[in-house]
């Protein structure tokens, strides 16, 4: 680890993703000497192809105008923006939340060149910093550990497929197919993604990936699907005590410092925006604690105060979520402005957050001392036979899985899905 007050000594960053890369490049623009380490070959191969959002609704500012302020072209990676969004309420009747400015924004990760992963491995390299893939460092060795996450409090579990159908996003409420969570389709160009995520442990996980995709055939019953690949993922959902560790004067950013949304797992923002502000204290700006307890907090607080109220829902209170988002648009003309208070911290959030956290996360050992919110478990609800249409899509999955289809993740006898470990060699 370099010396803080040794001006001209190299900067260790560990984990070339988002946040570590964002803040590698701006560390290096300023003429720092910076080494990112990867275990794993690329940076993105921790996606390998996954569509993924970048919401818009809950600050202010449009975050492509913040990765210009700081520095980064937001136009260097492919994204495409949506104004109107799909929402399947949990008895499949289909609403559409529209704004007259940008909904999401979706991003592909990956090692592919157009994606967000390799436009921010380019912007650092044009930098000037040195990236090391395949190679493990000690955690102590990094001055900013950005290795994404540790644990597993949530997983989702999608499939990519070739279609004909026109570019499209759907957001489905609905606590069978994605227990505590949500699922999604999204199209763009020719290739689609439904994925489902799991804000509960289950066993036989892929059931909920086929039982999904069955959904969605029926609702898009002209929606053609091929598939391509299956991908899954890991979420680690944990509030740290300290984002610079005291000991070292390490700063953990990104999905290792938890800034990450527990409610429904929007962290890309956070990781890039917590890089920016690692490498501003280390240029001899703000403290970097100071800055994420004062930006980016209140806004991890308010996503606690969420998960915790959506734990305690079914798809009864689902459906009323969704009416009362279509009625705020009706009232208001903006899809947005429902979803947007939400996300935004409030006083009442803020009272839920001190009354729920102590119940519902773990603390952890490690210099940040974190608490952690566990892999929570199943309900009865969640133990169901899969459908004969699910299991269509399961033969179909499997048929091109023999022909090669890959998956980025792995079963337990028990057939619960894992994120495939870090690639070490
Ligand atoms: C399936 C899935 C879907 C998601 N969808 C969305 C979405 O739609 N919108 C959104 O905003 N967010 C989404 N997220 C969350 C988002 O991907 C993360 O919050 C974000 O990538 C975190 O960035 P990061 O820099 O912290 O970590 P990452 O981008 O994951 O980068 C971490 C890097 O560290 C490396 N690494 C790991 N361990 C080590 C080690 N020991 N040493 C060195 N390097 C290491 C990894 O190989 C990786 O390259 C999703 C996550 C998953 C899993």
């Amino acid at each position: 680890m370099a010396d803080a007050s040794d001006q001209s000594k190299p900067i260790t960053v560990m984990g070339a993703g988002l946040s570590g890369l964002a803040a590698a490049t701006l560390l290096a623009r300023a003429g720092k000497e910076v080494h990112v380490h990867d275990i794993r070959a690329d940076s993105g191969a921790r996606f390998d192809g996954d569509f993924q959002a970048l919401e818009n609704w809950s600050m202010d500012d449009d975050f492509f105008d913040q990765l210009e302020s700081w520095g980064f072209d937001s136009t260097s990676f492919k994204s495409t923006a949506f104004s109107v969004v799909d929402l399947i309420h949990p008895d499949d009747e289909i609403s559409q939340a529209k704004t007259d400015g940008v909904a999401y924004r979706i991003v592909e990760r990956g090692t592919s060149d157009h994606t967000i992963d390799q436009a921010f491995k380019r912007m650092a390299i044009e930098a000037g910093a040195t990236l090391h893939y395949k190679s493990r460092i000690d955690e102590q060795e990094a001055d900013i550990v950005a290795c994404g996450p540790k644990d597993t409090s949530a997983i989702a579990l999608g499939e990519i497929f070739h279609t004909s159908y026109p570019n499209h996003i759907a957001f489905q409420l609905n606590d069978k197919l994605a227990p505590g969570a949500y699922s999604y389709l999204i199209v763009i160009d020719g290739i689609g993604l439904i994925c489902t995520c799991l804000w509960r442990k289950q066993k036989k996980s892929e059931r909920f990936l086929n039982e999904t995709i069955a959904c969605y055939q029926r609702l898009y019953p002209d929606m053609d699907i091929n598939p391509i690949k299956r991908v899954g993922g890991k979420g680690d959902f944990t509030l740290n005590g300290h984002y610079t560790a005291p000991a070292t004067g390490q700063h953990f950013v990104g999905e290792s410092g938890g800034l990450q949304d527990f409610m429904w797992g929007f962290g890309m923002r956070m990781a890039v925006w917590s890089g920016v502000l690692a490498a501003q204290e280390m240029l001899g700006g703000p403290s970097y604690e100071k800055e994420v307890r004062r930006h980016l907090l209140p806004y991890v607080r308010t996503s606690v105060a969420n998960r915790w109220l959506m734990n305690r829902v079914g798809d009864r209170m689902f459906k009323r979520m969704c009416k009362a988002w279509m009625r705020d648009q009706s009232k208001s003309g903006d899809g947005l402005r429902w979803i947007g208070r939400l996300f935004r911290p409030s006083m009442f959030k803020r009272l839920v957050f001190a009354v729920a956290s102590p119940f519902m996360l773990k603390r952890m050992e490690g210099p940040t001392r974190p608490l952690r919110l566990p892999f929570r478990k199943a309900k009865s609800r969640d133990a169901w036979e899969q459908s004969a249409d699910a299991l269509e899509v399961k033969a179909r999955w499997e048929l091109a899985r023999r022909g090669g289809g890959q998956v980025s993740f792995t079963s337990t006898p028990e057939g619960e899905a894992q994120e495939i470990s870090a690639i070490s060699s």
